[in-house]
């Protein structure tokens, strides 16, 4: 941590001008460190932002870099190697929207990413960040995601990689976190026990000089996720929606979205108006959603059990924010069960066309129980995160989703099978 009060005028992080205490405002230099001295508070960047146009933006790349000037990164980050994320789709989701009763809603489809999931934004962010602190090594703990978007990352930049992964993790998702050719060690424990793991081996000398991008990075990572606030907006035509449904993990991505938005309030380049932030869970591992509705600001710890593993944290850094928006915001949290998950799987595919994973398919579940319960208002405009791929979760449908018959080649069989 000694990095941390020594000024390092080589660092270039374009308008980031330093770290600041969520809870107790303490600033730092901008570094590797993630926690308060003062009072073990999480670090966020702070920004000195200069004059930004919504022209400028639009002519600048078709990836997260056409906001750089709103990101803790240097500016000439489009030139050097990494996997340029960001601008995936807004689908207009009428079918569906037509199916629950509402009168508009979107999908932000993040499942189009390199990777096929948000985290390559957010690691893009925590590159640029190893790079300035000089880490020849990227690294992580991980639901799954984070390790291949990782392993991918790193692989592009020229960097090594080792990656640490609960060892129950999807057929698909641990071959992702391997291919890329870094190092990949799957841990006998749930994702609560390789996070601790991974901060004992930050204070280690084995990993010390290592860039664990949601650890000794976090700060840096987290703000990848503002990308999604402004994508959102600029795609509804320079508009923040009405309300927005999102999966909460660690609650990162969430409590960034919500900073993202009030960012481009502050800066002028989006009308100030309200907007209602709903976080999504699963029964099997609702901490979250548990303490919202039980009106606690403490969120109390859980052993997780659901098939949405890319949401399974037990034990929430950001859970208190994330509360915290939902309050603020008139939002929510709510939580679907696992049979409600493949329900909803089915429901997207069936209706828009797109086969989300099981974090997808707990925020459209969630979506639909706000809509039927009424919390959600019918007649607002609405947007949903899809942040994962179907394919890397095939075993949550992979029983239901068949073949219709299997038959002969031969027109005869066919009518026989058409018939049933
Ligand atoms: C990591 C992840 C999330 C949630 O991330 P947090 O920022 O930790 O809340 C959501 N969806 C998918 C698919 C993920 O991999
Ligand atoms: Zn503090």
């Amino acid at each position: 941590m000694a990095l941390a009060s020594t000024a390092n005028t080589s660092l270039d992080f374009g308008p980031a001008s330093a770290l600041s205490c969520r809870e107790c405002g303490t600033r730092y230099d901008l570094g590797p460190i993630f926690a308060c001295a003062e009072c073990f508070g999480p670090l966020e960047v702070a920004y000195d932002f200069g004059p930004v146009t919504r022209e400028e933006i639009a002519a600048g790349p078709t990836n997260i870099w056409r906001y750089s000037k709103l990101l803790p990164v240097p500016g000439n980050v489009e030139t050097r190697p990494n996997l340029q994320p960001g601008w995936t789709k807004l689908v207009k989701a009428d079918t569906l929207a037509t199916e629950l009763g509402l009168r508009s809603l979107y999908i932000k489809d993040d499942s189009g990413n390199p990777t096929h999931s948000f985290k390559d934004r957010v690691v893009a962010i925590a590159l640029e960040a190893a790079r300035n602190f000089g880490f020849h090594t990227l690294s992580c703990s991980s639901t799954g995601n984070l390790a291949g978007a990782v392993g991918a990352a790193a692989a592009r930049a020229g960097l090594d990689s080792c990656v640490f992964i609960p060892s129950d993790l999807e057929a698909a998702k641990i071959t992702m976190a391997s291919v890329y050719g870094g190092r990949l060690v799957a841990i006998e424990g749930t994702y609560d026990e390789v996070n601790r793991f991974c901060s004992e081996l930050i204070g280690d000398e084995l990993g010390e000089k290592w860039g664990f991008v949601n650890v000794n990075l976090r700060p840096y990572y987290a703000e990848g996720s503002k990308t999604l606030a402004y994508e959102i907006a600029e795609q509804l035509g320079w508009r923040i929606p009405d309300q927005i449904v999102i999966p909460v993990a660690s609650g990162s991505q969430l409590t960034k979205i919500d900073k993202g938005f009030r960012e481009l309030i502050k800066l002028g380049l989006v009308e100030d108006k309200p907007y209602r932030v709903f976080g999504a869970q699963a029964e099997g591992c609702s901490p979250v959603s548990t303490a919202y509705k039980a009106g606690h600001d403490v969120v109390q710890p859980v052993k997780p059990d659901t098939i949405a593993k890319s949401l399974a944290i037990g034990n929430p850094a950001d859970g208190p924010y994330v509360l915290d928006i939902a309050r603020r915001t008139g939002g929510g949290v709510e939580d679907v069960n696992d049979r409600e998950v493949v329900d909803a799987i089915r429901l997207l595919a069936r209706t828009e066309g797109i086969f989300a994973e099981t974090a997808g398919g707990v925020t459209v579940g969630v979506l639909r129980k706000l809509t039927e319960s009424g919390t959600l208002d019918p007649e607002a405009e609405t947007v949903l995160l899809n942040t994962g791929d179907g394919l890397k979760t095939l075993d949550a449908v992979a029983a239901e989703a068949r073949p219709a018959a299997v038959i002969r080649p031969s027109l005869a069989a066919f009518r026989t099978a058409f018939a049933n």
